[in-house]
């Protein structure tokens, strides 16, 4: 039983048994910490020079990344706190794509700042008020700072790509990867008035491991990694009527259980051909309609393959839900239900339709389609983990320009824009009131742990660099920043280190909004229910600290279900 508050001798008890509670100072330090746990693991990985992580689910299977939403998605954490921050990760890939490494570095560093301003007696409520103001300042600053672009000016948004896949396992192939992700986004690009919007399903993503980077190509059109159901089907055709079906061409099975006695030949034939007759009856249906390409999303049985081939139709079946749709979008076809409503109207159409041979399967490949927008980028790498963090690494890139398109402001990497703003969050902290300008400065201290980590993580010395970047910017350079391959402090613009300003903007946002609502939080109650094994009873894969507290903080658990209550019962 665990008793909330005593008054007298009576014992007032609120929680059930086994729930736990931790309270002000211990609660605040508890959640802290967990995030600062958070970060301190990804913050490795920030950045081109940062390291790989090799994560390995229950089940064995083995990722290898660098990418923050991607390491904190896979190792499963169990603390309130730091989930909290995983979900930042997560919201900020989202959002815009890249920058998830980032807003947890700068969370956790906000954080770790102001658990020196509490210890100092700074009331967690004046520390929020001041990071509130300092964030929204900072973009301030940003947008400043920030070059206006045009939204479609290719050389720019190579550059944006390109900075995006810098810091990635691929980046060797960058030139040539970059090239291929801003032409699938300016190909999906829609123009209105004088902004761009650019919607990312249009883009279809397939990947084959086998093969090198450098294969990987795009497609005006879609690949579907399925192949022609039947041999006798032609394996190319050209100005192509197309049918997309989501019902199976099969004789449907009965739901009630009925049995058929038949009792000499004649019937079972005539039964048998009932069957094909129905049969025949759909795929006439469709060649009647006038398709010479049917899609199906379930399955297509022999006989109809039969007839299908026999009619010189080309099919394919068992076509995801989402492929289905990018395909009804592609080539102006309405997908059926009822094969009875088919008609001439609903069918699209594409120049040609083919199946290919990649490595060892076969690919139906749809291109020249009606609706030009649909773009298909075939991913290839050596192995199948790098061809996973290959695809991380363009949904980055595709995000990031698609960021650009949206929003075509500008600046530098490297640090720059973060020790820009916390050189000039620093002049007009002074500006504040009492205590919010000491949370003001801490805000500055927290945006400076970008370049700090980029140069600890290219083997530089953090401090060095850090000061020689700041006297860089104060001689007049706002886009110094810090070089990581050449390690060296110098300007970005030169070097085409460029990111997209909606990236920083989320970063300051979503971190500072982490920051504050952890700090805010005096009083953490853990249900019993959520108490989980023993500790120690999992924790494969979890981080330090973190594992086998079953959904409680570091310090909760293994305490009985008795946090400090003053040993009153
Ligand atoms: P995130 O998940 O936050 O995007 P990354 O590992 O991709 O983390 O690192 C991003 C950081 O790396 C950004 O601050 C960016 O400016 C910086 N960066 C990228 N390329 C370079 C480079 N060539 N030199 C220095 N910094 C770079
Ligand atoms: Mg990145």
């Amino acid at each position: 039983m665990t008793a909330q508050a005593t008054s007298a001798n009576m014992p007032v008890v609120l929680l059930k048994d086994g729930a736990s509670q931790t309270k002000g100072r211990e609660a605040q330090k508890n959640n802290i910490s967990a995030a600062k746990i958070i970060a301190e693991i990804v913050h490795t990985s920030l950045g081109p020079r940062g390291m790989d992580k090799m994560l390995v689910d229950s089940l064995g299977d083995v990722t290898i990344t660098n990418d923050g939403a991607t390491i904190l998605k896979e190792i499963d954490v169990q603390h309130p706190a730091a989930k909290m921050l995983v979900e930042v990760s997560k919201t900020t890939d989202n959002e815009v794509g890249d920058g998830t490494t980032s807003v947890v570095v700068l969370a956790g560093a906000l954080l770790e700042q102001a658990e020196s301003l509490l210890l100092q007696d700074v009331h967690p409520t004046i520390i929020v008020d001041g990071y509130k103001k300092a964030a929204n300042q900072v973009k301030q600053y940003l947008k400043d700072l920030a070059e206006q672009v045009f939204a479609d000016d290719k050389p720019t948004l190579l550059k944006i790509a390109k900075t995006s896949m810098q810091t990635k396992l691929v980046r060797k192939d960058s030139d040539n990867l970059a090239d291929l992700v801003v032409r699938a986004v300016l190909a999906a690009a829609v123009k209105d008035g004088d902004n761009y919007t650019c919607d990312l399903d249009d883009i279809k993503v397939e990947k084959k491991s086998g093969g090198s980077i450098s294969e990987s190509s795009i497609l005006e059109g879609i690949v579907l990694d399925k192949e022609v159901v039947h041999s006798g089907m032609p394996k190319k055709l050209t100005d192509t009527k197309i049918a997309l079906i989501n019902t199976a061409l099969e004789i449907e099975k009965t739901e009630t259980d009925a049995k058929i006695n038949i009792s000499n030949p004649e019937q079972l034939k005539s039964f048998l051909n009932e069957e094909n007759n129905i049969i025949k009856t759909m795929v006439d249906k469709i060649t009647g309609s006038g398709a010479t390409i049917l899609f199906c999303q379930k399955g297509i049985d022999d006989m109809a393959q039969h007839y299908l081939s026999r009619a010189g139709v080309l099919a394919v079946r068992r076509i995801k839900e989402s492929d289905l749709t990018k395909l009804a979008k592609a080539t102006g076809a309405r997908i059926i239900t009822n094969l009875d409503d088919l008609s001439k109207e609903d069918l699209g159409a594409a120049d040609l339709v083919e199946e290919r041979k990649i490595e060892e399967d076969r690919w139906v490949f749809v291109e020249g389609c009606k609706h030009p927008k649909s773009v298909t980028l075939l991913l290839r790498a050596g192995s199948q983990r790098v061809v996973d963090e290959l695809e991380r690494a363009i949904h980055d890139a595709l995000m990031v320009v698609k960021d650009v398109m949206e929003l075509p402001s500008i600046v530098a990497g490297g640090g720059a824009p973060e020790t820009f703003a916390a050189t000039k969050i620093r002049d007009w902290s002074k500006s504040l009131q009492g205590r919010e300008q000491l949370a003001a400065e801490k805000f500055a201290d927290a945006l400076e742990s970008i370049p700090l980590s980029l140069s600890e993580n290219a083997g530089m010395d953090p401090i060095d660099t850090l000061t020689s970047l700041r006297s860089m910017q104060l001689k007049g350079n706002n886009w110094t920043g810090i070089d990581v391959m050449k390690g060296k402090v110098s300007d970005m613009k030169s070097s085409d280190i460029v990111e997209p300003l909606a990236v920083k903007n989320q970063i300051i946002s979503a971190a500072a909004e982490a920051a504050c609502m952890i700090l805010r939080i005096d009083d953490v109650i853990a249900t019993a229910k959520s108490a989980g094994p023993p500790p120690g009873a999992e924790g494969g894969g979890m981080p330090p600290g973190m594992g086998g507290m079953g959904g409680m903080p570091p310090g909760m658990g293994g305490m009985g279900g008795m946090p400090d209550m003053g040993g009153m019962m």
